[in-house]
């Protein structure tokens, strides 16, 4: 199940596959690939390393 958040609150995703969620009513459309996000895929993530500053 998927959540559609928005400023007038939060609720399920009237239209939802296994490769996209839809809202008509908001007008969200999520896509994605591959098994969702987990906290341990989190826990191994590591944050884009700074730019080098230039010069
Ligand atoms: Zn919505």
């Amino acid at each position: 199940m998927t959540w559609c958040a928005t400023r007038d609150g939060i609720h399920t995703f009237p239209y939802e596959t296994e490769v996209e969620a839809f809202c008509p009513e908001h007008g969200v459309t999520l896509l994605w690939h591959g098994p969702p996000i987990t906290p341990p895929d989190l826990a191994g993530a590591e944050p884009h390393p700074a730019e080098p500053a230039g010069d």
